[in-house]
């Protein structure tokens, strides 16, 4: 993104007041669709007013640069105008998903040195809970009352009344400016630290991916409690004047396809795990939508399997382009998107600024189709600068010139990217190297199978054995015959030695809030330990 010579790079700043001085104030920037479907437009000029009060207001209270603040909020449009509010001050802000479990919430209070939170009545109680066992007491603010007490300020009133003008102070890029903590899939949640020169990443990587029209109406469905929610949901369309939805309500086939026909949604972002959903209604559910104006799919946060690239062909008439970040990448690093064909399988090729590699352990390069360590070269204006409180897992982080991503992949002879799984992952059987997304892709493939997840554990003969936790419809009657269906169709797909040596029938797969397979907790299951930190772990 071109930004002007001597502009301001605060985050906050170039999201609304640029967007105003660009010609856009009277442009919706949110289009907020509540549980009911009632209709909320906020126009950037409201967006910079609104998020001027919140700077106002910190500012009042001494929350000031480099302070941490979390926000505790569903999608309202508040958490947005809060959030900006935080960035234009210079706030170090961090965004928590709603159903955060009290434990979760002390260990990140304490461990970020969080001074203020923001919460609604709804969600007090979780603060008031441990709000006496924090090593150091946070501010709290109340949205929705304008009452206070020794516990929280209540700020309703007052930031309706507070002035709506606010001149944001020029940032250097290298200010933090957000954190976000990880899905958790591989271990304990880890807390990265981002910088207000991300920006430059964001911005573009949202143009070259989305490839937006001025007028496009844009849908990223992800949480703001997570990467995805913030880069792309908060800050890659507004800082590039795009309108986008944002819907109070959870998944639910139903509200989503009306959103898509009524809104006149253009550009949908969501998950895989949301598509695999999807799938599960029969094809004629979707006939009864029109999906004309959306132009363009695209999907995050775990492979892409080919069964559902098949699907939305099929069923929505539609292409759907996988990319691949990380929240310590902080934006898009390798996607399918326009002008690429689509591989389907592959996560599709690397941004035009980002360099990625495939090494061996020793950091030396390997050739094509050959597995081995997804890293990129730093840096790159959104990587992470820090794991909170972790600097010794930062440096190990990074082997030369490079950050290893922790997952394996492979390129082939035309430059495209192939997952293959997390290292922790990838199952070692018979002295061959098993992804366990091959897997479940193949086995995803049939009708009767509607979730699966693929682990390795230990094996006295083969190093490593898979198994495969698999949900069937009630389509079928004999266990015996699925479990031979099942292997012999990965035997034929993929290959006999990557056929689960076990199926255990199941209810459900356990995933994280933010949509992904938890392969631990189905490995600790099947070896009958501990499950470790479940606080990702979403309730079903
Ligand atoms: P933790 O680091 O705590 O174990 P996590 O890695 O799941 O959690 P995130 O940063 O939210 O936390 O997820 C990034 C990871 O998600 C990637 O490293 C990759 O394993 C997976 N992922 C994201 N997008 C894709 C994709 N398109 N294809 C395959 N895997 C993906
Ligand atoms: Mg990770």
């Amino acid at each position: 993104m071109a930004l002007p010579d001597k502009i301001n790079h605060n985050i906050g700043y170039l999201c609304t007041d640029w967007q105003v001085l660009l010609g856009h104030g009277d442009k919706p920037a949110l289009i907020w669709i509540s549980y009911g479907r009632d209709e909320k437009r906020i126009s950037f000029k409201d967006l910079m007013f609104q998020s001027n009060r919140a700077a106002n207001l910190f500012s009042k209270y001494r929350i000031n640069v480099g302070d941490k603040m979390m926000i505790l909020l569903p999608r309202i449009p508040e958490l947005f105008t809060l959030f900006l509010g935080g960035l234009k001050v210079g706030i170090n802000c961090c965004i928590l998903f709603t159903s955060i479990g009290e434990d979760t919430l002390k260990e990140r209070i304490d461990d970020s040195g969080t001074k203020c939170i923001i919460t609604s009545k709804k969600y007090l109680y979780k603060i008031e809970k441990i709000l006496s066992n924090l090593s150091k007491t946070p501010t709290v603010f109340i949205i929705d009352s304008s009452d206070s007490t020794s516990k929280f300020i209540g700020i309703q009133k007052e930031i309706s009344e507070i002035s709506p003008d606010f001149d944001t102070p020029n940032i250097d890029i290298g200010q933090p400016s957000h954190f976000h903590f990880t899905s958790g899939s591989t271990g304990r949640p880890k807390g990265v630290q981002h910088l207000h020169g991300a920006i430059t990443n964001i911005a573009d990587s949202f143009m070259e991916v989305f490839q937006p029209s001025p007028e496009d109406v844009y849908w990223c469905t992800a949480d703001p409690g997570w990467v995805t929610g913030v880069s792309y949901g908060i800050i890659g369309p507004w800082v590039n004047g795009i309108t986008q939805i944002q819907a109070e309500g959870n998944y639910n086939a139903e509200y989503w396809m009306n959103i898509l026909e009524g809104n006149y949604v253009n550009i949908l972002y969501s998950a895989p795990t949301v598509f695999r959903m999807l799938m599960q209604n029969n094809d004629s559910f979707y006939s009864r939508f029109n999906l004309m104006k959306l132009k363009r799919i695209y999907c995050v946060g775990e492979p892409l399997n080919p069964a559902i690239i098949d699907w939305g062909r099929k069923v929505l008439g539609k292409d759907i382009h996988d990319t691949w970040f990380q929240t310590e990448t902080g934006s898009i690093m390798i996607a399918n998107r326009p002008g690429i064909d689509i591989r389907p399988g592959s996560m599709g090729k690397p941004l035009s600024y980002i360099n990625p590699s495939i090494l061996d352990d020793n950091g030396h390069s390997v050739p094509p189709l050959q597995k081995g360590l997804l890293c990129l070269k730093k840096p790159w204006s959104s990587m992470f600068s820090e794991y909170m409180k972790n600097s010794k897992s930062y440096q190990e982080k990074f082997i030369g010139d490079y950050y290893i991503t922790g997952d394996i992949a492979y390129t082939d002879k035309d430059g495209y990217f192939w997952f293959v799984g997390r290292n922790d992952d990838v199952i070692n059987t018979a002295g061959h190297l098993v992804s366990p997304f091959e897997v479940e892709s193949a086995l995803l493939e049939l009708t009767e199978v509607l979730d699966v997840g693929v682990v390795g554990v230990p094996d006295e003969v083969l190093y490593e054995k898979t198994i495969a936790f698999v949900v069937i419809n009630d389509s079928i009657k004999d266990i015996r015959i699925a479990d031979m269906k099942l292997k012999l169709h990965v035997s034929q797909k993929v290959s006999s030695i990557a056929s689960p040596k076990e199926i255990v029938f199941t209810d459900i797969i356990p995933k994280t809030k933010s949509g992904k397979i938890m392969r631990r907790v189905l490995r600790s299951k099947y070896l009958n330990e501990d499950l470790g930190d479940l606080s990702t772990l979403e309730e079903y």
